[in-house]
C-alpha cells in the first residue's frame, strides 16, 4: 500500500508547479478571457516532456507509461491555477480504441502538443444520463450523418479533434470529427468558473463523416466512457483537493495576521476547531485519491472514485466557505482570490458527474477499501 508519492513523482510535481508559476507568477488564478490556442500549445509543449500528454500511454503507441499515480501527481501539480487543463483523454481513447490508421493520423501531434483533443459527450438533456444522449448517427452509404448539439465541450472552442459520443442504430458509438467538418458549429458557453479554459457548445447540422471516423465498434461506445471513468473521477478529485488546499492556505495566512479583541484570529479556538477539521479530511482523501490511483483495476475502483471525487469537491467548497466566513466583509469583495476558488470548485462539483450522481454511484455499489486490503 502506498501513502506517498516516490521521489521521482515529486520531481514530476515539481517540475509542473515550476512551469505553472513561470507562468502565472504572483497574478494567481486566471482570471481573463480563455487561454488562447497558442498559450494552451505553448503550455502543452512545456508539460510534454514531463510525460503530461503521453501519460499512460504505452510506449508502442509513444506514450510515456507511466503509473496512474505519476501521471496523478502531474496533473494534481496543475491545480489550482491550470485545473482540468486536460488534454490527455483523448490520446488514452485513441490508443484504447483507434484503428492504426487512426492512431497515426493523430496521436502525433497530440502527443506533442501541437493538437489540442476534446471529448464531446454531454447534452443540454444528458449529462449523467448517458442513455438519453440524443444526437444520432445515421448510417447512409458509407457514410454516418450526425444531427444534435453537444454541450459544455472543454477546450471545444480551440481544439482541432473532437471524440463524440452518439447514438447510431446500433447504440451508442463514438466518432473522431475534425473541429473543420462541414456541418459542424461551435459556439461560446459563459461559465462561472475554470476561466482558463474555453467551453464550447458543438452543433451538428447533417453532418457527414466517413464510417473509417468511428472510433471502436458500432454501438460499443458505453462501455468506452465508462471505462475512462475510474481515473477521470480520481483525477478531478484531486484537482478538486487542491482547490481545498489553496482555500486553507488563504483562511490560515488571513487568521494569521487578523486581530481580533487583541489576538490574532488563528489563536482563537474556534478558528483552530475549523481548521484542524479541514486539514484532516483534507489529508485522509488526498491519501485515498493516491490509493485508488494504485488500484484502478480492482474490483469497486469505480466506486471509489466516485465517492472520492463527490468528496473532494464538497470539501473545496466546504472550505471555501469557511475562509470567506472567517475574512467577514474582506471577502466580499468580488475580486476576492476565495470567490475565484469558490467558482471553480463549484464547476469541480459538477465536471465528471455531479456529487450526488457520484455518491450514488458508490451507494448502490458500497466498495470502499476495507482494513484487510
Ligand atoms: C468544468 C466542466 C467541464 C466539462 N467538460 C466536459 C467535456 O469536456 N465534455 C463533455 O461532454 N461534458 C463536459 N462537461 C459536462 C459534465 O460532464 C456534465 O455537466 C455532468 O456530467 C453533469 O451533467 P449535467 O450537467 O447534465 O447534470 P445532470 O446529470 O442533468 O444533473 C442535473 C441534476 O440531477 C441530479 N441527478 C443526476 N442523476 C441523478 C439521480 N440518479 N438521482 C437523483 N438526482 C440525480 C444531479 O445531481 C443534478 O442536481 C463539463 C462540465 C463541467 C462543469
Amino acid at each position: 500500500m502506498r501513502f506517498a508519492l516516490s521521489e521521482a513523482e515529486r520531481q514530476g510535481f515539481g517540475a509542473v508547479r515550476a512551469i505553472v508559476g513561470a507562468r502565472v507568477g504572483a497574478a494567481g488564478l486566471h482570471q481573463g478571457a480563455p487561454l488562447a490556442k497558442e498559450e494552451l500549445q505553448a503550455l502543452f509543449l512545456a508539460l510534454a516532456p514531463l510525460g503530461y500528454l503521453g501519460s499512460t500511454l504505452a510506449r508502442a503507441d509513444g506514450g510515456h507509461a507511466l503509473s496512474p499515480l505519476a501521471f496523478g501527481a502531474l496533473v494534481e501539480a496543475l491545480a489550482p491555477e491550470y485545473t482540468l487543463l486536460g488534454n490527455h483523454s483523448v490520446q488514452r481513447y485513441l490508443a484504447a480504441f483507434g484503428s492504426d490508421a487512426q492512431k497515426r493520423a493523430y496521436l502525433p501531434s497530440l502527443l506533442d502538443g501541437s493538437g489540442i483533443g476534446a471529448i464531446a459527450i454531454t447534452e443540454r438533456d444528458a449529462g449523467s444520463d448517458l442513455a438519453a444522449l440524443a444526437t444520432t448517427a445515421t448510417p447512409k452509404g458509407n457514410v454516418y450523418v450526425i444531427d444534435g448539439e453537444k454541450t459544455w465541450v472543454t477546450h471545444g472552442l480551440v481544439a482541432s479533434l473532437f471524440v463524440v459520443l452518439v447514438r447510431s442504430p446500433a447504440g451508442l458509438t463514438r466518432f473522431l470529427i475534425g473541429a473543420d467538418t462541414p456541418g459542424l458549429s461551435l459556439s461560446a458557453m459563459h461559465p462561472i468558473g475554470l476561466c482558463h479554459l474555453s467551453f464550447a457548445r458543438l452543433r451538428f447540422e447533417h453532418c457527414e463523416v466517413p464510417a473509417s471516423a468511428r472510433l471502436g465498434g458500432d454501438g460499443e461506445g458505453a462501455a468506452g466512457a465508462k471505462s475512462a471513468f475510474p481515473l477521470a473521477r480520481v483525477l478531478a478529485g484531486l484537482q478538486a483537493l487542491r482547490l481545498a488546499e489553496s482555500a486553507i492556505e488563504n483562511a490560515m495566512a488571513y487568521a494569521r495576521e487578523r486581530k481580533i479583541l487583541g489576538a490574532a484570529l488563528d489563536r482563537r479556538e474556534i478558528v483552530q476547531d475549523g481548521l484542524a477539521r479541514l486539514l484532516t479530511e483534507h489529508a485522509a482523501l488526498r491519501l485515498l485519491a493516491y490509493r485508488s490511483l494504485c488500484a484502478l483495476e480492482a474490483d469497486g475502483a469505480l466506486g471509489t472514485a466516485a465517492g472520492l471525487k463527490a468528496a473532494a469537491a464538497d470539501l473545496a467548497l466546504k472550505a471555501c466557505r469557511f475562509c470567506a466566513e472567517l475574512q467577514g466583509s474582506d471577502a466580499l469583495d468580488t475580486h476576492a482570490r476565495i470567490h475565484a476558488l469558490e467558482r471553480d470548485a463549484r464547476m469541480m462539483a459538477v465536471v465528471d458527474g455531479t456529487s450526488v450522481l457520484n455518491r450514488l454511484v458508490l451507494g448502490r455499489r458500497p466498495s470502499l477499501f476495507r482494513s484487510t486490503d
